[in-house]
């Protein structure tokens, strides 16, 4: 039997939960719920200068509104240094670290006469072999002590295998002088005592895999699966920026994108499953796999995305996506709907909820349930209301009257009056959809009639009739 497969996001707390972090951390999440593995959080939290509390609650909101949920607690790096502290004296007992109290102006001028000779300016700390004895009291760092011949090779599942000379790779600082971790050694701690099987992040990491190998190999560790995804760009072809619109996972939430749409989009962005666009969840995570990982980078197209969107708004669950609406408002700072409001909404979803992209466009078609007497009209509603169209609303209404309320019952009283005044019922669309809706484009006129009632229905027609 096969492990269990861990993976883990390990953002940093640096900012909101970006785009290119939300698909890593989605990759992540498919990989692991698709192989009945476990998904981990971690807060790469050691930078305290630049971490701040708040960027954390921003990334945990942004995975939540995506629905990406993880196992077991969010586990934060900087609670952990003393274990990493404890992994460097561990190397450092073992020999396979050393103290170097080499100072940072020694090691500067080793770099200018390195510089100078044209040699390489890795630093080569003369302390590596030293006798203990010869040991000043000073303070000092503990530095790894790297191969110096050979090569790494970094079998990644995306980029192939990439090799690095050893002797491009100097003995990396794990413990600086005042006693805490690097990052380095934090990551690879911690993804060891995790479990953590498999590595999918973004390929600015790539470099930062040769030298933790070192510290796999040194512990004697098994080294994870890697997979470094290419970075996400703009549909310009450079590096997604600001200037390519919104870069938040959150604001696509404050746009009125649904979660399943966004999640649908982002595993498309450097994925592939044949030609398959549209999927559900169910159907990514069972085809998530790193051969599909595109090695080159993914560019952001709005156009697709809204596309997705829209196909997952139309299956959506009508209750599912009441709840999702109201989150919507509420992250966008729109007035949250009353009770009346949402349970109409959802007895209306299933008219709305084909050919929405957003919630804003299926918030536009719902103005006709949402909307409270008298109805206000816009512009092009007003104009279908002319005198001609009042007298026919008037006229109409008590033949609407006593009518049974079903869709036939309403279709034959509708196409019935248009015969009798000689027209058609596409006549009297216009009238009806300025009276029940105030707008000129809503959903089909007896959706409307059997979402609001006989009730609500007759008041706005009565409404309408009225001389403006
Ligand atoms: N904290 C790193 C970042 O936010 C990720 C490190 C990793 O995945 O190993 O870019």
């Amino acid at each position: 039997m096969t492990d269990p497969v861990v993976t883990r996001f390990a953002p940093s707390p640096t900012g909101f939960l970006h785009i290119g972090g939300a698909r890593t951390a989605l990759f992540n999440w498919l990989y692991a719920r698709g192989r009945g593995g476990k998904f981990l959080l971690r807060i790469e939290d050691t930078d305290r200068a630049r971490s701040t509390p708040e960027a954390t609650a921003a990334i945990l909101q942004g995975l939540s509104w995506l629905g990406l949920d993880h196992d077991g607690e969010v586990i934060s790096q900087f609670e952990r240094a003393d274990r990493h502290a404890e992994v460097a004296l561990q190397l450092l007992a073992e020999g396979k670290a050393y103290k170097c109290f080499s100072t940072q102006e020694e090691i500067e001028a080793f770099r200018e006469q390195a510089r100078a000779e044209g040699k390489s300016t890795l630093f080569r700390s003369p302390w590596r072999d030293a006798d203990p004895s010869t040991f000043p009291d000073m303070p000092y760092v503990i530095r790894i002590k790297a191969p110096q011949d050979g090569a790494t090779v970094i079998r990644d599942r995306v980029q192939g295998d990439v090799t690095i000379r050893n002797d491009q790779l100097d003995d990396m600082v794990l413990l600086r002088s005042e006693g805490t971790p690097v990052y380095m050694l934090a990551v690879v701690v911690d993804d060891h005592d995790m479990g953590v099987t498999h590595v999918i992040r973004g390929d600015d990491h790539l470099n930062n895999a040769a030298r933790q190998m070192m510290i796999y190999d040194a512990m004697g560790w098994t080294v994870p699966v890697w997979a470094h995804i290419p970075l996400i760009h703009g549909p310009d072809g450079k590096k997604l920026s600001k200037r390519h619109g919104a870069l938040g996972a959150q604001e696509y939430q404050a746009m009125g994108y649904p979660a399943a749409g966004m999640r649908n989009y982002l595993a498309r962005l450097g994925w592939s499953h044949g030609d398959d666009e549209f999927f559900t969840d169910a159907q990514a995570q069972e085809w998530f796999d790193l051969d599909g990982i595109g090695k080159s980078p993914a560019r952001f197209d709005m156009k697709k995305l809204e596309n997705l969107c829209g196909q997952h708004v139309a299956i959506g669950d009508d209750a599912a996506l009441r709840h999702e609406i109201e989150a919507y408002l509420v992250a966008a700072g729109e007035p949250a709907l009353t009770q009346g409001q949402g349970d109409g909404l959802e007895r209306a979803m299933y008219c709305l909820k084909d050919r929405a992209r957003t919630f804003p466009e299926l918030l536009e078609k719902a103005r006709f349930v949402l909307a409270q007497r008298p109805v206000e009209c816009d512009e092009k509603a007003l104009k279908a209301l002319d005198e001609e169209a009042r007298a026919m609303l008037s006229e109409l209404t008590p033949q609407l009257q006593n009518a049974s309320w079903s869709r036939d019952d309403l279709e034959a009283v509708l196409n019935g009056f248009a015969e009798a005044q000689g027209t058609k019922f596409g006549k009297l669309a216009g009238p009806l959809r300025a009276a029940l809706a105030g707008r000129a484009v809503t959903p089909s006129v007896f959706d409307m009639m059997l979402v609001l009632g006989p009730e609500e229905t007759l008041a706005r027609l009565m409404d309408a009739a009225k001389p403006a």
